[in-house]
């Protein structure tokens, strides 16, 4: 067992993909529509895709704008919502590409301390309070890096703040309909859907590669972000789009996401397994779906040493300080503790010997 194991991305596997089914959508799409998916055009989306998703979230299709992933919208987002001198919250540890994005438009992100069942919604309404946020984003099913689910009280908490003060609350979730157990909790659009811009993405339930991803949002905010769209690429990627439209219409979506949840629950299972087997005393997140487990090491242990020496027996690491808008804030894990462990892309086996070599170096 001296093959290397990869606790790095957060990409699905391989044998994710649906292959055959996505070749035949495309084909279909392509034949069928042509005209509209070969051409420019149809800037806020395939307006068949449009009608479908805006039926399952019960809006009208104006308030749907589908782009190339959901990364794009955040990005194209924080172009037109930051102003100079904004500043922008997330939760602490956060996404990083999303701490980037925000960033290089000119934010200022803070980073709002992540506890076990959501952000510290003290520390939101003391921070606001100080300045008012652009928006804040959270990610609150399964957290990417951390794994946490917010819980419906602290939903209903953040909403009120961001209503009492007036900014916009971006919800991202990718990985919501990934659950390996328990019920899911309302959706914070589910409870003010006018503080609310709900992001997600097919990245996760198809095909990141395909690059389709949707906001749903109030019908002028997704005209002004089509906008931006629109000046970055014309139109986004269209037959892409007309295939996952064609995917939902033949009824294969709902089956797709239980195999992949039948993929990932062992997967998940022999994470949440190993943690108690070999980490015991070190503080783990315990996620209910989604890609990774979260650790925070010992006081004494520091991400930078363990990533080193975890390659020199073959174990690859991710430095946990990228998740943090503030390295030194928070109670949970601050960055040099934190170790993110996706755990989607590899076999139950490669997890067990995966921990276990994690455990050895602690
Ligand atoms: N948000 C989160 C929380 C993610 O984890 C990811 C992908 N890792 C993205 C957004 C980006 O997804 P997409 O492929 O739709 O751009």
């Amino acid at each position: 067992m001296h093959d290397t194991i990869v606790f790095t991305r957060g990409v699905p596997p391989t044998d994710a993909f649906p292959t055959a089914q996505i070749a035949e959508c495309l084909a279909t799409a392509v034949e069928s529509d042509a005209a509209v998916v070969l051409q420019y055009g149809q800037q806020p989306g395939y307006a068949p895709l449009r009608a479908l998703l805006a039926a399952e979230y019960g809006v009208n299709d104006n308030e749907i704008m589908v782009a190339n992933g959901s990364l794009q919208l955040q990005d194209l987002l924080a172009a037109h919502l930051v102003r100079p001198g904004a500043t922008v919250l997330t939760e602490q540890p956060s996404y990083d590409r999303a701490i980037t994005t925000f960033r290089r438009r000119g934010a200022r992100v803070v980073g709002i301390p992540l506890e076990r069942d959501g952000l510290d919604v003290t520390r939101l309404e003391a921070e606001v309070k100080r300045q008012t946020p652009a928006f804040l984003y959270t990610v609150p099913d399964f957290q990417n890096p951390a794994g946490v689910t917010t819980s419906l009280e602290k939903r209903r908490a953040i909403l009120e703040i961001a209503d009492r003060y007036g900014f916009w609350v971006i919800e991202d979730i990718p990985y919501r309909l990934l659950r390996y157990r328990g019920d899911s909790v309302p959706m914070m659009r589910a409870i003010n859907p006018d503080r609310v811009i709900t992001i997600t993405s097919f990245s996760k339930l198809l095909s990141p590669g395909m690059r389709v991803g949707y906001m749903v949002a109030p019908s002028s905010l997704a005209a002004a972000v089509t906008k931006e769209g629109e000046n970055t690429y014309l139109s986004p990627v269209l037959p892409t789009q007309a295939a996952v439209a064609e995917f939902i219409r033949r009824g294969w979506m709902a089956p797709n996401i239980e195999r992949l949840k039948e993929l990932y629950r062992p997967r998940w299972e022999a994470m949440m397994s190993a943690v108690r087997r070999y980490l015991k005393g070190v503080v783990a997140s315990e996620p209910d779906g989604g890609f990774f487990v979260s650790v925070t090491l010992p006081a004494d242990a520091n991400t930078r040493n363990l990533v080193a020496r975890a390659k020199e027996i073959g174990l690859v690491l991710t430095e946990g300080q990228a998740f943090f808008a503030d390295p030194d804030e928070g109670p949970m894990p601050d960055g040099e503790r934190f170790v993110r462990l996706p755990f989607c892309a590899v076999t139950p086996e490669q997890i067990d010997e995966g921990m276990r070599r994690l455990a050895s170096l602690l």
